[in-house]
């Protein structure tokens, strides 16, 4: 069985053909899977029973089974998905009054081992492939009755690792499904080589780079990939991205008690961030099972207007689905952890 969400347009108007049906029919299909939101045969009302017929004993439609949800009292719900393959991976749909944030996965678990990380802890598996990555997207439409408008791509797994299916989901995203590329953004732990070869594609997405620390001794031991890729590196290529894309590039910083949430630190990543256009995002910290803690609100506001005096406009991320352990990884841990 061939799976049809994660075509694009010209390859489901090859499925057509390879059906005996006229090319169009493939643009029809790509309608009512990328727009209209189908999600099985029957859903596609204007395509001739017999083409539909012969499609079911070939194809199916979607990419991911649903297995789970959790909602929060904020309406954030994080959804597990399960591979035809078994393995299962989140999406969290995140609601707001005038949009809704999508927080998708890019790869089963994760190779990159951040140490405050649920998802690092369960290792890495494999790849998402580009329909699997657009489906979590389709998926949550289809079962909350929204639009998505906004896509992040900081679930489970390191999307620069993930290339190519990331980048034809994210074509299949802007072009098919609609959503705008200002809208779409990419959060890497600093793949440098995998920044250049993003800023050479000169798209307007977002790039939002895990910084996490400041220094390469702490963030040797937070983002382990930082033995491969300093912040030197790293400073260049976002140097790169912004010179190449115009584009502003968010800087992720989480916040551990005691770790990395110190003036002295605040006053490292100023003087790294010197010369880049970046805004700052800083991240409470949700405990997963790790040896961390939180730092204080008041002590997230305070690093906040330490970075903004020094002319770095600074947001804290508010705190969305504490009650459903929204933060990636934590579902899928805690499901495995119950035997379910
Ligand atoms: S924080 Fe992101 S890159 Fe790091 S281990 Fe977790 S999923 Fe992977």
């Amino acid at each position: 069985m061939r799976t049809l969400v994660g075509m694009t347009k010209l390859e489901l108007e090859a499925v057509a053909v390879e059906l005996g049906e006229p090319t169009y029919r493939g643009g029809q299909l790509a309608k009512w899977l990328y727009e209209k939101g189908a999600r099985s045969f029957d859903d596609m009302s204007d395509l001739p029973k017999a083409f539909r017929a012969k499609l079911v004993e070939g194809f199916k439609v979607s990419a991911l089974e649903y297995v789970t949800h959790r909602e929060a009292p904020d309406g954030t719900t994080k959804f597990l998905y399960r591979a035809p393959d078994g393995r299962e991976i989140e999406s969290v749909w995140i609601p707001y009054p005038d949009r809704v944030t999508a927080c998708i996965s890019s790869q089963v678990g994760c190779a990159m081992k951040c140490t405050f990380c649920a998802t690092g802890q369960l290792g890495f598996e494999r790849n998402l492939t580009s329909g699997e990555i657009v489906d979590q997207v389709l998926a949550m439409q289809a079962q909350l009755g929204r639009r998505i408008s906004n896509i992040v791509y900081m679930g489970m797994g390191e999307p620069l690792l993930n290339y190519d299916n990331v980048m034809a989901s994210v074509r299949l995203l802007n072009k098919s499904v609609g959503i705008a590329m200002r809208q779409i953004t990419i959060s890497t732990v600093g793949i440098v080589p995998k920044i250049k070869q993003l800023a050479a594609e000169k798209l307007q997405l977002t790039l939002a780079l895990s910084v996490h620390a400041p220094n390469d001794a702490l963030r040797d031991q937070l983002v382990p990939v930082n033995t491969k890729f300093t912040l030197a590196e790293l400073y260049d290529a976002v140097k790169e991205y912004e010179q190449i894309t115009n584009r502003r590039v968010t800087l992720e910083y989480i916040m551990l008690k005691g770790v990395n949430d110190q003036p002295l630190h605040a006053a490292q990543l100023i003087k790294w961030s010197r010369g880049l256009h970046v805004h700052v995002n800083l991240i409470p910290f949700h405990p997963t099972g790790s040896d961390f803690d939180a730092t204080s609100n008041a002590e997230i506001r305070k690093f906040a207007r330490q970075m903004e005096d020094a002319g770095f406009p600074t947001a804290v991320r508010a705190e969305r689905g504490l009650e459903i352990e929204a933060a990636c990884g934590q579902l899928k841990r805690q499901l495995a952890t119950q035997g379910s």
